[in-house]
């Protein structure tokens, strides 16, 4: 294929499967635009929507620009390591708002707060929510839901992609000890990787994640940062130690953060590496 043809092959893909997602939303009682289901609770922080069981489904937007950066958490409900490092870096950002320059900060610490609960990976209609979004390779099923979209924490996240495209999704799971990476994020994974000093490895593409529609299907650099097992025993301040440095490179890269977070500087003139390895189960 000519780099023209490919060209027009990946906008009309990409045409296609945003009115999938726009008929996909329209269509499964998607309900209100973010717009109208905004509740403030605070500056800034309100709830993009309800979970199945009726949670709110907590966002933080901070920050203005023509970067939409968004960083996502527990959205399988027994990996929440994440929650509470990503409402400390919303609280990193809001006492350092000079690194939100040019950026727009999406923050969901808690996307699956019914499986947050129940202590199970799918949302309470037992849907693998990063299964349930559309793409080339999508499979209709009880767990990855019977149309894409289906679920209203997954059509919360599509309507704030909608409302904010995103320039780049970070997005926190455990326990595979790995950053991962979908789409053009090689250089943003090695980057998280020599900070959060996890290795970088390919698992494979999954249908209906979100690596695979924003990231794949979409072109957006979509990380998956898997952290390992036993961080779930770790408070707050303990994850910010090992892994603040690389939430806040999340949100200013390419810029470095050795300024400001200086526990693990990188050496001078160092060459970050990717381990590329086969696909592995989870994610
Ligand atoms: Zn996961």
């Amino acid at each position: 294929m000519t780099a023209t043809a490919a060209c027009w092959f990946r906008a009309a893909f990409t045409v296609l499967v945003m009115g999938a997602l726009t008929l996909a939303l329209a269509g499964c009682n998607a309900g209100p635009t973010v717009d109208a289901v905004v509740k403030t609770l605070g500056p800034n922080i309100f709830d993009a929507g309800a979970s199945v069981e009726g949670r709110p489904i907590e966002c933080h937007v901070l920050g203005e620009g023509p970067e939409n950066i968004f960083i996502i958490a527990s959205i399988h409900g027994d990996e929440t390591a994440g929650t509470p490092l990503v409402r400390k870096l919303s609280h990193y950002l809001q006492m350092n708002p000079h690194r939100l320059r040019g950026k727009r900060v999406i923050l969901l610490p808690a996307v699956n707060p019914d499986g947050m609960v129940n202590g199970t990976r799918a949302n309470a209609n037992g849907v693998d929510l990063n299964r349930n979004f559309p793409g080339p390779s999508r499979e209709n099923s009880d767990s990855y839901g019977w149309v894409e979209l289906s679920e209203p924490e997954a059509q919360a996240i599509a309507s704030l992609a909608q409302l904010y495209w995103p320039s780049r999704i970070v997005a926190i799971h455990q326990p595979l000890a790995c950053v991962d990476f979908d789409g053009p994020a090689e250089i943003l994974a090695d980057t998280l990787g020599h900070l959060s000093k996890l290795p970088v490895k390919r698992l494979g593409t999954r249908p209906g994640s979100m690596g695979g529609f924003f990231g794949e299907a979409l072109g957006v650099p979509t990380i998956t940062l898997e952290l390992p097992r036993d961080v779930h025993r770790w408070n707050e301040a303990r994850l910010w130690e090992i892994y603040g440095d690389a939430m806040v490179a999340s949100v200013v890269f390419p810029e470095s953060v050795d300024s400001v977070l200086v526990k693990h500087p990188p050496k001078r003139g160092a060459v970050f590496t990717s381990e590329l390895k086969r696909p592995e189960t989870g994610k």
